[in-house]
């Protein structure tokens, strides 16, 4: 099966959405991006009709909406009645809206603001999946008739039938029916990592005191011999939902540790490379055992392992997020919250974390310098972390507009094209000669 991220031309979205600014920019997106937006409601009494009457192939829905239905209400019926893939569009999520909304069976989550291209990631992703588990359905649907003609004359001679009536279908079931569909994308990705088409990039951190390049984050890279680069964005929900993610993770914490004690080899002595963790990984029991294991056999000091994880994936499970934290806090672990101000953004849920750094989402970064509510989020996020003795990353700086912003408030750590693009291992160690003496701002690139 071929994995596509370009949307056939004819797929039809629906959006349900009572803020006609949110609803008109959301659909110009879509239509940039090769969708078809069947319809745009405002109401859940509207969007159920709307479904049983066009019977769209995706809906973007919003939580709060006119009239007496909320968006997960209608989700709800639409699930139950049509079976139409739903993605949550939602600016917030305290836990008991986020249990509502799990009942529903979403496709996903868009947290708002979101960026054009997460949006279209998120409704390949969708898209893709619900292929996968149509195809399975379908197939153990014929099975099940196929079994219930043979077990027909068990039954006719009252006896019971070796086939239990298990109802509806849901997607864990699929995994354990080997889907086909899934099946095919697991292949893939398990060659991907044995024929090494996986390959970490490095994205270089400065120090806005020093003007020191103090780490770098990996971020991972697919490139497929046929369909190029895939982002991560697309396969990384893939390899979850295979269970894949679990190797992939790994794959990237052993090299990540390995490349930090080169690094320190080399001089570089106290950097540090931070490494994304999906919910999956870091739910795991033995996420813990598995990571201090790794640091082991790299020999690498704990101290220098940076974890970075998102706020959906500490408040999923705030339980265990707390206690695997706590553990690995205490063993030395250096953890960041990636994406801040975009999800849940209430301190409140992740007081009980220990946690050193706080990333805030390119978002507010975008055009700080110049818009008035990004200066106030961004300024009052600096103050409450510097308050809590947490670090702050900017993330995404692309001009120096924004990068001078950023120092002059006194935020600790800048990540961004402006610095450098991700790039490849030897680049990134080029790169760090380059701004060994001297630092970025001295640098004869940067104009100083
Ligand atoms: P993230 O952790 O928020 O990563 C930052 C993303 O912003 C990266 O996209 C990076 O290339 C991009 N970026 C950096 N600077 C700029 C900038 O100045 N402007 C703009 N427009 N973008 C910038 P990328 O590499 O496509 O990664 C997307 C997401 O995929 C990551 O978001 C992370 O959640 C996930 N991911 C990446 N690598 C891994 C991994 O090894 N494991 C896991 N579990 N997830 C990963
Ligand atoms: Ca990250
Ligand atoms: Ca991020």
């Amino acid at each position: 099966m071929k994995t596509t991220t370009i949307p056939s031309a004819t797929t039809q979205v629906m959006i349900v959405e009572d803020e006609l600014i949110v609803a008109e920019n959301v659909a110009r997106n879509l239509k940039k991006f090769g969708y078809d937006v069947s319809a745009i409601v405002d109401s859940g009494e509207e969007a159920i009709q709307t479904a049983r009457n066009l019977r769209p192939d995706m809906i973007l829905m919003d939580i709060m909406l006119q009239g007496d239905m909320d968006g997960i209400e209608a989700a709800g019926q639409i699930h139950n009645q049509f079976k139409i893939p739903v993605v949550y569009m939602t600016a917030y999520g305290d836990e008991v809206t986020l249990e509502r909304t799990k009942k529903t069976e979403p496709y996903g989550y868009l947290l708002k603001p979101f960026k054009p291209q997460d949006m279209r990631a998120t409704i390949e992703t969708a898209l893709t999946r619900y292929r996968v588990e149509q195809s399975a359905l379908e197939r153990l649907t014929s099975q099940m008739q196929l079994l219930s003609a043979q077990t027909q004359p068990y039954r006719s001679a009252g006896l019971n039938s070796p086939v239990s009536k298990s109802g509806i279908l849901k997607s864990v079931d699929i995994h354990a029916a080997n889907a086909p569909g899934l099946a095919a994308i697991e292949t893939k990705l398990r060659q991907a990592i044995a024929h090494q088409q996986f390959h970490l990039n490095y994205q270089p951190q400065l120090n806005l005191q020093t003007g020191e390049i103090t780490g770098a984050e990996a971020l991972l890279r697919w490139y497929h011999p046929e369909e190029g680069m895939i982002p991560p964005n697309v396969f990384i929900s893939l390899a979850e939902s295979t269970g894949l993610i679990y190797e992939l993770d790994e794959w990237v914490l052993k090299t990540v540790c390995q490349r930090t004690l080169l690094l320190h080899r080399l001089g570089f002595e106290s950097m540090t490379i931070a490494a994304n963790l999906s919910g999956h990984q870091f739910s795991c029991p033995d996420m813990n055992q598995r990571l201090i294991q790794i640091a082991q056999e790299a020999q690498l000091d704990l101290r220098f392992v940076k974890l970075e994880l998102t706020e959906s994936v500490l408040v999923n499970d705030i339980d265990i997020a707390i206690q695997n934290c706590t553990e690995l806090s205490n063993l030395g672990v250096h953890i960041s919250i990636d994406d801040f101000g975009t999800g849940y953004s209430s301190l409140g849920y992740l007081q009980n974390l220990p946690f050193n750094t706080l990333k805030i989402d390119q978002a507010f970064v975008r055009d700080v310098d110049k818009n008035l509510k990004h200066q106030a989020i961004v300024q009052a996020i600096i103050n409450m972390a510097h308050q809590l003795g947490l670090e702050v990353i900017a993330e995404g700086v692309e001009t120096a507009a924004e990068l001078k912003f950023l120092r002059q408030h006194q935020c600790d750590v800048a990540q961004g094209y402006l610095i450098s693009r991700p790039i490849p291992w030897i680049e990134f160690q080029m790169f760090l000669t380059e701004y060994r003496d001297g630092g970025f701002f001295n640098h004869p690139k940067q104009g100083a």
